[in-house]
């Protein structure tokens, strides 16, 4: 008989991680008897995103024990999202599993992710119900944003969602087609669609290390966020000058029309002041919402490369 083994590419971006790229291979290689159970050969690709740790000696060192580890290093850090780009083009599964170096992504998960794979969904995702462990001032913030997002974008992004997800080959390769330089996964996870199956788990805390991911950093990729899934913006600017046009028009009929009525006695100069600030500080933000987009199309038709790899094994 025959046995026709699955390939599983467990995916793994990596900044700084030195003390992390063991304990996720031991974590994950734990459970031998799911995969040999499910007939699953792994290939286990750490993404250097560009560290300047013992991150790629940690790899190498697996993988002169173990021939399943891959390693892919970038020439500089080009952050998480070109990580997972890559990681899924250099993958060569049946099926795909991203997850962190820093065990917040329970390997524990994967047995019952794979079942509903093996019932015929495509994507399996899993969201955080609780924030716990993580500075409130962040969660308040990332709870705005995520309301945010949904009302102005087309594309569902969960709250909580972790980039954690069991794919298909065909999911992968959806995403792949989409080679945008601004990448938000988030929402390109969402836009791709296919059957997706969410699980919950309780926010787990980093096993090791510092989070790579600063406030602004957070705040800079809220921005891709926006930009790249939703066009409201540009349309709250274009109805804010409509609005003010509108307001303008009125005032001045009544000006006029009061000066025939009562003559022109100088007055208004304080208020004049403040109405010139607030409509020069709207043009401002308006043209600033532009921008924003501007500089997004600018790098997006550099047709830049989305990751340089300097080694691969
Ligand atoms: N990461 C990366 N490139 C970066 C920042 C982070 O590859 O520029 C990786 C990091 O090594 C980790 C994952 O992305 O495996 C998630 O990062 P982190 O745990 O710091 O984020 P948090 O869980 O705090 O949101
Ligand atoms: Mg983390």
């Amino acid at each position: 008989m025959v046995v026709c083994m699955k390939l599983l590419s467990v995916i793994v971006p990596c900044y700084n991680e030195e003390e992390n790229v063991s304990d996720f291979y031991d974590e994950l290689f734990k459970n031998t008897s799911f995969f040999q159970e499910k007939e699953l050969e792994v290939e286990l690709i750490y993404v250097d995103d560009g560290s300047c740790d013992n991150t790629v000696l940690e790899v190498k060192k697996l993988r002169e024990r173990d021939k399943r580890v891959r390693l892919l290093s970038f020439s500089r850090n080009f952050g998480k999202e070109a990580a997972i780009y890559a990681g899924f083009q250099k993958s060569k599964g049946d099926y795909i599993v991203l997850m962190d170096a820093d065990l917040q992504d329970p390997p524990s998960l994967l047995p019952e992710m794979y079942g509903y794979i093996e019932q015929g969904y495509d994507s399996v995702a899993t969201r955080r119900v609780t924030r716990k462990g993580e500075p409130p001032i962040r969660s308040f913030f990332a709870r705005i944003f995520y309301r945010l997002m949904n009302r102005i974008s087309k594309t569902e992004i969960v709250d909580g969602a972790r980039d954690y997800r069991l794919m298909t080959r065909r999911v992968v390769d959806a995403i792949l087609a989409m080679s945008e330089y601004n990448r938000f996964t988030k929402g390109i996870f969402g836009w791709v669609g296919y059957e997706t199956k969410w699980l919950e788990y309780e926010n787990i805390e980093r096993r090791k290390g510092e989070t790579k991911f600063s406030f602004w950093k957070l705040f800079a990729y809220s921005i891709e966020g926006i930009t790249a899934f939703s066009t409201v913006p540009l349309t709250i600017a274009a109805v804010m000058g409509a609005a003010f046009c509108l307001v303008a028009f009125v005032l001045i009929v009544v000006t006029v029309v009061r000066t025939l009525i009562f003559g022109d006695p100088t007055s208004g100069w304080p208020s004049l002041v403040c109405i010139i600030l607030l409509v020069s500080g709207v043009q401002l933000f308006c043209l600033g919402i532009v921008g924003q987009y501007l500089s997004k199309t600018y790098m997006e038709v550099k047709k830049r490369p989305i990751y340089l790899i300097k080694e691969e094994l």
